[in-house]
C-alpha cells in the first residue's frame, strides 16, 4: 500500500468514505472510513503516543489533590455514560491530568481514555460544575462516535497521509494509518453538527451526575473571555455551533429536574 502515490491513496480513501455509513446515538447518519472498534483500537495506540512526552517530563498526574478532584468528577460522569450507552461499560474509561498551564484543552478518545490540561482549570478558574461540563461534552463526543468520524476525516487529510508515507516504522496497514489519523484527529476541528450533539448530550450527562446545568453557559462564556490570550486549543477543535449559548440556556429548565434529582439522592 505504501507504494501508492498520495493522490491514489486519497482516491481510494474517498471511495471508501462514500461507501461507508453508520448511525450514531443522536440518530444522525455518519460517513465512516473505519468502524468504531477500529477507532478504539487506533485510539489506544494514539493515546500512549500522545501522553508519552508528558510522562517522560514527569507532567502526568503530578498534583495528587487535583487528580482526586478530576477523577471524582469523571467517575460520576462515566457512571451516567454507561447508562446512556450500555456497551460503553466495556470501554477502558480513565482520565489523566496533564501538567501544562499554558494549554487550555481536554479530550476523550474513542474507548473512553480522557485527559484534561491544567491550563484549562487554571486559566478558566473552573469550578467542579464547569469541569463536569467540559468532560461531559468530551465524553459525549466519544459516545456519539464523533471520534471515528474525525479519524475518518483525518485519514484522508494531507497531514496524516504525509506522515504515513514518510514514516518508516508505521506498519503498512489501515491500522497503521488509523493510528496516525487518531493523533491528527485530536487537532482537527469537530463539525458544528457534532458540537451541537455534544453540547446536548454533555449537559444532560452532567445534570444526571449532579452538576449544575448553568455551568455549561458560564463555561463557554469563560472560554470566550480567555480566547485571544493564546494556548486555547480547545476552541480551535470545538468551533461554536450557531447560537451555542442560547441553545444551552434554553436546555437548562429541562435539565434542572435531572440535576435536582441527582442532588437529592
Ligand atoms: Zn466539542
Amino acid at each position: 500500500m505504501k507504494s501508492f502515490s498520495l493522490k491514489a491513496l486519497k482516491i481510494i480513501l474517498a471511495v471508501l468514505l462514500i461507501s461507508a455509513c453508520a448511525t450514531n446515538i443522536a440518530g444522525r447518519k455518519q460517513l465512516m472510513l473505519i468502524s468504531e472498534n477500529e477507532a478504539i483500537k487506533a485510539s489506544k495506540q494514539a493515546y500512549s503516543q500522545t501522553l508519552q512526552p508528558f510522562a517522560e517530563e514527569g507532567k502526568l498526574d503530578s498534583d495528587p489533590a487535583l487528580v482526586i478532584r478530576v477523577n471524582n468528577i469523571t467517575n460520576r460522569l462515566v457512571k451516567q455514560a454507561k447508562v446512556l450507552r450500555k456497551d460503553s461499560a466495556n470501554w477502558q474509561w480513565s482520565v489523566k491530568v496533564i501538567d501544562d498551564p499554558n494549554t487550555v484543552n481536554a479530550w476523550c478518545m474513542a474507548g473512553g481514555r480522557m485527559a484534561i490540561y491544567t491550563g484549562l482549570i487554571e486559566k478558566l478558574d473552573a469550578s467542579d460544575d464547569e469541569i463536569a461540563q467540559v468532560m461531559g461534552h468530551e465524553i459525549a463526543h466519544a459516545l456519539a462516535n464523533h471520534s471515528a468520524e474525525r479519524i475518518s476525516v483525518a485519514m484522508a487529510s494531507d497531514m496524516a497521509l504525509g506522515i504515513y508515507q514518510s514514516s518508516t516504522n508505521a506498519s503498512a496497514t489501515s491500522t497503521g494509518l488509523a493510528t496516525i489519523a487518531a493523533q491528527v484527529a485530536l487537532k482537527l476541528p469537530n463539525s458544528r453538527t457534532s458540537e451541537s450533539e455534544a453540547d446536548k448530550i454533555g449537559i444532560e450527562l452532567a445534570a444526571r451526575a449532579g452538576y449544575d446545568p448553568h455551568a455549561a453557559v458560564s463555561l463557554w462564556k469563560k472560554m470566550a473571555k480567555v480566547s485571544g490570550h493564546g494556548g486555547l486549543e480547545f476552541l480551535s477543535t470545538h468551533p461554536a455551533p450557531k447560537n451555542r449559548e442560547k441553545t444551552l440556556k434554553n436546555l437548562i429548565p429541562k435539565m434542572m429536574p435531572l440535576y435536582q434529582a441527582a442532588r437529592d439522592k
